[in-house]
């Protein structure tokens, strides 16, 4: 039913704008598999657009007194759970060196100018926030360009934020990323590239601006291990390695996923078990219904993607606990969405692609091991190293994980935390670096002689 579709319109300068040539993407509900809105599909002229806006408002902003920004970003925060207006001071906070009785070093920390952030779909807001509110808070403006599977929340917000901010401090841009994406991505008005999306768009986007020589932030997927010790909690166990971790909460699209849950062989009947019952008690329907605790996949492509994985799996040799089912008897009240069940195979082959490539969807695969080296050996046997979870009462076995485990974070007996005070980011394919006010400030030396 055309009236019914929202269209939503570009942030660009202080005005909401549709793509320069009128273009638009369908927004589809993957609950259903109905279009329920519109997205403007921009290109180069949006983006051209955007970069001169952020660049026209980026000597006012950064020009401004930190403090001022702070007062801004108060008010953005009331729109966001995560904002970093009480981090202002760390951008403009520098070091000293008494170099000589009449020579003085200084250091400053400087904004980068217009900061692009492009964020996946599995999380817009919360990506949005980190990017957007440490970037602003150094002074720099920025371009936020949405991924075009699940945008809508974020263009809601720039309605929303539209009359907050300066015009030109924050645009936001949708559209394709190998079009209007790439464009940004390949500007010289930008100055810096931040990008959570998969380790494929990551490596496009370093060869895409090589040429500029761009400083680049990357959080970018994962395969991570959840490891369940003989001696853990196993009830806090098997809450973590599922709901928390790879079904519920974005029905395991999200970068952290443990989707290798290796198991302790004397505890490895009784985990399945409880995953198995933990999995079997989540409630699949309709994503508005709050009762609702496990999604649909996004798209149909990554539901193709997911289902794909599941053949792959039978065919080389993984065993299926449970799930493995899709489509409408999954979900038969919302016959078109792209659903796939919660799925647990098991394996004693870590080569295996299941257990190797980021699957995106609520599938795991369990793994036995029996002693501490085998464990970690499992784990790091990964070209990812985002996350990993260690379940366990020893508290010297805990922190030699820590020590030992490839990883961005490690996480023991909790799994999926990720407080904005402690650094967020990856190893390996997860990618370098993450956000933080001082990742979008870069620092200049001076040397005073009196
Ligand atoms: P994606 O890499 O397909 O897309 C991410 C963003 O990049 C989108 O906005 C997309 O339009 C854009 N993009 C794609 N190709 C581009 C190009 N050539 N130039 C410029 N921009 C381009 O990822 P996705 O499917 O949206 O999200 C899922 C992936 O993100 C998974 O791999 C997941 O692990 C990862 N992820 C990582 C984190 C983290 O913090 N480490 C968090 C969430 C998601």
């Amino acid at each position: 039913m055309a009236g019914s579709i929202t269209e939503y319109r570009n942030l660009i300068g202080g005005a909401l704008v549709p793509a320069a040539d009128g273009r638009t993407l369908d927004s589809v509900n993957p609950a259903t598999g109905e279009v329920w809105a519109r997205i403007p599909a921009s290109g180069r002229t949006d983006a051209d657009a955007a970069v001169t806006a952020a660049r026209k408002a980026f000597p006012g902003w950064s020009g401004m007194p930190a403090l001022g920004r702070a007062g801004f970003l108060r008010e953005v925060a009331e729109y966001l759970w995560r904002i970093a207006a009480g981090d202002v001071l760390d951008a403009v906070k520098g070091d000293t060196v008494i170099l000589g009785p009449d020579t003085l070093g200084l250091t400053r920390r400087e904004p980068y100018g217009v900061v692009l952030g492009i964020i996946p779909w599995n999380s817009p807001i919360s990506t949005f926030s980190a990017k957007a509110a440490y970037a602003l808070a150094a002074g720099n403006t920025v371009i936020v360009k949405p991924a075009e599977q699940a945008c809508a929340s974020v263009l809601r917000l720039g309605e929303l934020l539209a009359d907050v901010l300066p015009p030109g401090v924050l645009n936001i841009v949708s559209g394709l990323g190998e079009e209007v994406g790439d464009a940004l991505v390949r500007h010289r008005g930008v100055g810096k590239i931040s990008l959570t999306g998969s380790t494929q768009t990551g490596q496009a986007i370093t060869r895409a601006s090589a040429d500029s020589l761009k400083p680049l932030t990357f959080e970018l997927g994962g395969k991570s291990p959840n490891i369940v010790f003989a001696d853990a909690d196993l009830d806090a166990a098997a809450q973590g390695v599922t709901v928390n971790s790879v079904y519920t909460g974005n029905a395991g699209q999200v970068c952290v996923a443990g989707s290798r849950i290796l198991i302790q062989r004397p505890v490895w009947d009784e985990m399945i078990e409880r995953v198995a019952a933990v999995a079997g008690g989540l409630t699949l329907a309709d994503p508005l219904d709050l009762a609702t605790t496990m999604g649909p996949i996004v798209s149909a492509g990554q539901y193709e993607r997911v289902t794909g994985y599941l053949e792959i799996a039978e065919k080389e040799g993984a065993e299926l606990v449970f799930g493995g089912t899709t489509g409408a008897s999954v979900v038969p009240s919302m016959p078109g969405g792209y659903w796939v069940a919660p799925t647990l195979y098991t394996t004693t082959d870590n080569s295996l692609r299941v257990c190797q490539e980021e699957i995106f969807g609520p599938v795991a695969v369990a793994i036995p091991f029996d002693t501490d080296e085998e464990a970690l050996a499992i784990s790091n046997d990964s070209s990812y190293g985002l996350a990993a979870g260690v379940w366990t009462r020893d508290l010297g076995r805990a922190h030699r994980f820590v020590r030992d485990l490839q990883s961005g974070t490690v996480w023991v007996n909790t799994f999926r935390q990720m407080p904005p005070g402690l650094p967020f980011g990856g190893v390996k394919d997860s990618g370098y670096g993450h956000d933080s006010v001082l990742a979008y400030t870069r620092e200049k030396a001076a040397i005073i002689q009196t």
